[in-house]
């Protein structure tokens, strides 16, 4: 049997065709797949690695039966104050999953709903909505053929969406690229300009007046460099500002790209999962929320403020640091087991389609929140099968990139910003993914996990050598690694 689906790793939305007979798997990339015409980068190719069951694989609710679990949820949020509770959901949600999670905090008076992608995304999402009036991505991945210049900034598209990268090199377009050290993406382009730590607003706002700039056709990548930094907000919206400016933009080969980071953070950017009170990380650098609810993702190794909450319930497939700090966990089923829609980067609904059967007793996170919701005597979570909250989620899904530009632009003035010099820039490898609890799981990139000589990983379970000889501690909460003296 053939099944049709979609890499769950980054947003760049690989297709992938699993061939299954019995219980031996075949896994190939998409040749039809409008992405990647059937190419993977090597995370997509070793998927089949990480599928399955190992010791670390949460199969069973922690409490007891589902029922007991959940009825015990209900209890927790009935005797919680409403803006004492807090959803942190993921991109690694189906457009579906989301869809229910906004749902359900919508019908319970639930405020704080975040998502782990307001970390690297927003910034884009305030910029756009400055510049054209709207969250709206105005380009796609043809545009990397139509295009005389590609301008990468704050990117290492080599590694960190490889396959975007692959298009980018098939075409004849002159790459550009800027960062603030010399990455593969750097190497590999025509022209790298090296950067010094917080200037490239400087140089964005110059841009108009380079040839290669002005007097071609450009489309403009970019990623975490840009969007995760000091001024994330002003750069992007300046960036947008030199395409309009040089005209730049509705046309084929022209515009700005933002290479999200995971599989559906643009599917959350659209469901609207973002707080109505306080923000993700004030989940966690406040003491206001009480009861926090995680769904897949692992905020005890990524939130720099992470600390205990009252009650912690967190759904996942794969024991994290932040399922051993759980009073609560919720056994949810992976991307082979569960079935639905996500979005890429260049806002294209895609496919994901079960290949297993869910493991143990897991469930779809739509599953799981529509038992609670349903435990809280709210209506309208009656779903038997994920297609039937698409339907009731009616996307349109035809799609049009043109976009309305302002007249008047928002002014980004570079001056009298301080800038430090010297802070570590965080980067992601081509081998592994995040927090490592999938790609952990795949022998083969752990193998080819090599240390770049320029970069000093402080990963603690990348580079436990890097800490032997180093006083270091695990920090009592987060369990991250913390240097003492
Ligand atoms: S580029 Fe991204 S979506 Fe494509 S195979 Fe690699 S990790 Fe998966």
């Amino acid at each position: 049997m053939s099944y049709k689906t979609t890499c769950p790793y980054c947003g760049v939305g690989c297709g992938i065709e699993i061939n299954r007979s019995g219980s031996k798997l075949k896994l190939i990339g998409d040749k039809n797949s409008p992405v990647n015409q059937g190419m993977l980068c090597i995370k997509g190719q070793t998927l089949l690695e990480t599928v399955g069951t190992d010791n670390q694989r949460l199969l069973q609710p922690s409490i007891g039966t589902w029922a007991e679990t959940i009825q015990a949820i209900a209890d927790k949020f009935k005797h919680t104050k409403k803006d004492e509770i807090a959803l942190y959901v993921s991109g690694q949600m189906l457009m579906e999953d989301l869809y229910i999670a906004k749902k359900f905090a919508d019908s319970y008076g639930i405020k704080n709903l975040e998502s782990n992608s307001r970390l690297c995304m927003y910034s884009t999402v305030e910029a756009n909505k400055r510049a054209y009036g709207a969250d709206i991505v105005p380009v796609s991945y043809d545009d990397i053929y139509s295009a005389e210049t590609i301008f990468i900034i704050g990117s290492n598209t080599a590694d960190c969406h490889p396959i975007v990268f692959n298009h980018i090199k098939k075409s004849k377009a002159f790459v550009v690229c800027v960062d603030v050290y010399e990455t593969i993406t750097a190497k590999q382009s025509d022209l790298f300009i090296q950067v010094e730590q917080g200037r490239d607003l400087e140089l964005i706002n110059d841009l108009p007046n380079q040839v290669w700039f002005s007097d071609k056709k450009v489309l403009s990548v970019y990623s975490q460099g840009l969007t995760q930094s000091t001024d994330a907000t002003d750069k992007v919206n300046s960036l947008i500002n030199a395409h309009i400016l040089t005209g730049n933009i509705n046309k084929p080969g022209c515009g700005v790209l933002s290479l999200t980071g995971q599989c559906n953070a643009m599917g959350g950017r659209e469901i609207g999962t973002k707080t109505k009170d306080i923000t993700a990380t004030e989940f966690f650098s406040t003491n206001q929320i009480k009861t926090l609810w995680v769904m897949s993702t692992n905020p005890a190794h990524s939130m720099i403020n992470y600390r205990q909450f009252d009650t912690l319930i967190v759904s996942d497939f794969t024991q994290t640091l932040t399922t051993k700090d759980a009073d609560i966990i919720l056994p949810a089923c992976p991307w082979s087991e569960k079935s639905g829609h996500l979005k890429n980067s260049e806002r294209r609904y895609l496919k994901q389609q079960a290949f297993l059967p869910p493991a143990g007793n897991s469930k779809p996170d739509w599953q799981i929140i529509c038992l609670v919701a349903k435990a809280l005597g709210l209506s309208g979570f009656d779903f038997e099968h994920a297609d039937e909250v698409w339907q009731e989620m009616n996307i349109d899904e035809s799609w049009s990139p043109q976009i309305q530009v302002r007249e008047e632009l928002v002014v980004i003035d570079p001056s009298n910003r301080v800038y430090k010099n010297n802070v570590k820039n965080n980067a992601r490898l081509l081998t592994h993914w995040h927090g490592m609890t999938r790609t952990g799981k795949s022998q083969t990139l752990n193998k080819m996990t090599q240390k770049n000589p320029q970069m000093q990983s402080i990963h603690h379970i990348t580079n436990t050598e890097f800490f032997k000889d180093k006083k270091v501690e695990l920090d009592k909460y987060s369990k991250q690694p913390c240097f003492k003296g």
